[in-house]
């Protein structure tokens, strides 16, 4: 049961695992499908069932959601009486405001203007295009199902759909990617006329193909100041364009930055469910299990147990630096407000971790009426919010946020 001490989430995440094939950097819980179309007959009807008993499952008392979002896998893989159903048990069980977003991740070569449509006559409201480049080389290095032709195809669809809040998802640091094909790729982006693009540095995960390749020496990664270059322009083209750089790695034209993402960055309550889904719900996260029969196997067990509210209750240290991690994501940063757990201790380690960055332009201090201080005028008293500098804060954030790190386990 809600104690009634944490707030009730107000945005649910679906995973929807589903990939014609695994690409070669992806760590992602996922079912490999193939090139068949997807019937809710067998295993994929079979896991439709599984998260609507789940959603049925959830003790909600709250609002209707403010934000849905279908992610995965490739949700636009899913036929679509299986999102019907989904959806329909989302609206009986938590329901959803009249002005939510409904997000949906869509992926080149997985659905047509037919599609688009009918995704659009359930209520989905916002799209998100995983194009990652497009150069058919870079696209086949990295082990994506579709090729150039589908972008285009997509994009099509997308133009006569008249879709107007969609997303495009780009990759920068691939390996063989040369400054002129990722120029290329932010131009096409343009051209094609998202409200959102969002520009993700490739991460070589563990026990990826990219990262077997790796170690064997056969994958050529761009070494660090070479990403940073991709991401420097990056930035300077799109925020040139008009775009706002509202989070580490998400633009957006005014009005359109992606509502549901921005509840995890403010380290807000959700819902996570399905396979491999994190939730984090009455202070407690929780990260399902990554196989189908994992998952099932834990869905049965939590059914049998009358639904308990999953996971361990995060401690205040933990919850102050997860909130510290993911608002300095943002451009706007962290106000004190925000961190409501943080004690006097914590508050001053915070400030001479901060102010020891602060001559080399990484960090930009506030005070009272939005006035920029110096770090000489940075005290307990002055700051009321910090922030990275965009890019090069941005680009050094890792080392900023060990630091505190460090700083705030000391004699814990
Ligand atoms: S399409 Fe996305 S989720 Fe599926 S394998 Fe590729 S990167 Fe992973």
């Amino acid at each position: 049961m809600n104690t009634g001490t944490y707030l009730m989430p107000t945005a649910a995440y679906i995973h929807i695992p589903f990939c014609r094939q695994r690409c070669f950097y992806c760590d992602f819980p996922i079912a490999v499908t193939g090139l068949q179309s997807l019937t809710l007959d067998g295993w994929v009807g079979e896991y439709v069932e599984a998260v609507c008993r789940e959603i049925a499952g959830q003790q909600h008392q709250g609002q209707p959601l403010q934000t849905v979002f279908f992610g995965g896998g490739t949700p636009s893989l899913l036929p679509i009486a299986g999102l019907e159903k989904i959806l329909t048990t989302v609206h009986k069980h938590f329901g959803i405001a009249m002005e939510a977003e409904i997000s949906m991740e869509i992926d080149p070569g997985t659905f047509d203007q037919v599609q688009l449509q009918g995704y659009k006559n359930l209520g989905i409201n916002r799209f998100s295009l995983g194009v990652q480049a497009f150069q058919d080389n870079l696209l086949a290095l990295c082990g994506r199902h579709h090729c150039r032709r589908d972008i285009d195809q997509a994009l099509t669809a997308i133009a006569k759909e008249n879709i107007k809040n969609w997303s495009l998802d780009l990759i920068t640091g691939i390996p063989e990617q040369t400054e002129a094909d990722w120029h290329r790729s932010l131009t096409l982006a343009l051209v094609a006329g998202p409200k959102h693009i969002s520009c993700y540095d490739l991460v070589l995960e563990p026990q990826t193909v990219f990262d077997k390749w790796e170690q064997r020496g056969k994958l050529a990664v761009p070494p660090p100041e070479r990403s940073a270059d991709f991401y420097r322009h990056g930035q300077e083209v799109l925020t040139q364009a008009g775009f706002y750089h509202y989070e580490i790695s998400n633009y957006g034209r005014p009005g359109h930055q992606c509502r549901h993402n921005q509840i995890y960055w403010r380290n807000l309550p959700y819902y996570g469910l399905g396979m491999g889904a994190t939730s984090y719900i009455d202070g407690k996260r929780f990260g399902r299990p990554r196989t189908r029969n994992g998952y099932y196997q834990w869905l049965e067990s939590w059914l049998n147990q009358g639904c308990p509210i999953p996971g361990e209750t995060v401690s205040p240290l933990e919850n102050l630096l997860e909130s510290l991690m993911l608002g300095l994501r943002l451009t706007a940063g962290v106000t004190w407000a925000q961190l409501p757990s943080v004690n006097q201790t914590e508050k001053a380690k915070i400030l001479a971790t901060l102010t020891s960055f602060g001559d080399r332009r990484w960090l930009e201090f506030y005070g009272e009426d939005n006035q920029l201080l110096s770090t000489k005028q940075v005290t307990g008293a002055t700051l009321q919010r910090f922030c990275l500098t965009d890019p090069e804060g941005f680009l050094y954030s890792n080392q900023i946020l060990s630091a505190l790190f460090a700083a705030l386990e000391e004699d814990c």
